[in-house]
């Protein structure tokens, strides 16, 4: 499906986006994060604070399963609350991936000091954010958190 719809001449796109364990224990970040989304034009359709099961952070993370940071990962994301977001806003999921930058902290460091990973990450594991990286895994991925959600209904409205 192609997670777009025009709205006020905007074509708008989906993605997923979370706030991990690490950003939300801090209030001062989590309240950061959130003002960054809203001054860089996302328009929060859906917002949700919740807390994964183990059981959840393997299976989101399953296409991980084997590599040396899966244990670590999937007890870090399952380690306390979370803030999953739908965002839409033209060419949402390249623009949120842009704002978080490298996925490992110290290169985001180096290479893209302005970015969130670079700003407020801890560790290459504990590296504040996520972002759907294709329209199909952001189709996925907010089924995942918010299976009452329908993306076609979304479209159509
Ligand atoms: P991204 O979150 O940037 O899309 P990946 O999908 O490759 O990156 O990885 C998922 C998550 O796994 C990362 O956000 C990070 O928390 C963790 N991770 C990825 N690579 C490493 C690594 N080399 N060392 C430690 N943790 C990692």
């Amino acid at each position: 499906m192609i997670l777009t719809r025009v709205r006020c001449a905007r074509v708008l796109q989906l993605t997923l986006a979370i706030i991990k364990p690490d950003a939300v224990a801090h209030p001062l970040i989590l309240e950061a994060l959130h003002q960054k989304i809203l001054e860089n034009s996302f328009i929060i359709v859906r917002r949700k604070d919740l807390i994964w099961r183990r059981s959840d952070s393997e299976r989101f993370y399953a296409e991980h399963k084997g590599r040396f940071f899966y244990q670590r990962l999937v007890e870090f994301m399952s380690s306390g609350p979370m803030r999953a977001y739908i965002l839409a806003r033209e060419d949402a999921i390249t623009h949120w991936r842009e704002l978080m930058g490298p996925t490992k902290v110290y290169r985001a460091r180096y290479t893209s000091p302005r970015t969130i990973r670079a700003q407020y990450g801890l560790t290459d594991t504990r590296n504040t954010t996520h972002g759907s990286d294709s329209p199909e895994s952001a189709e996925r991925e907010i089924a995942f958190f918010f299976p009452e959600f329908s993306v076609q209904h979304w479209l159509e409205m």
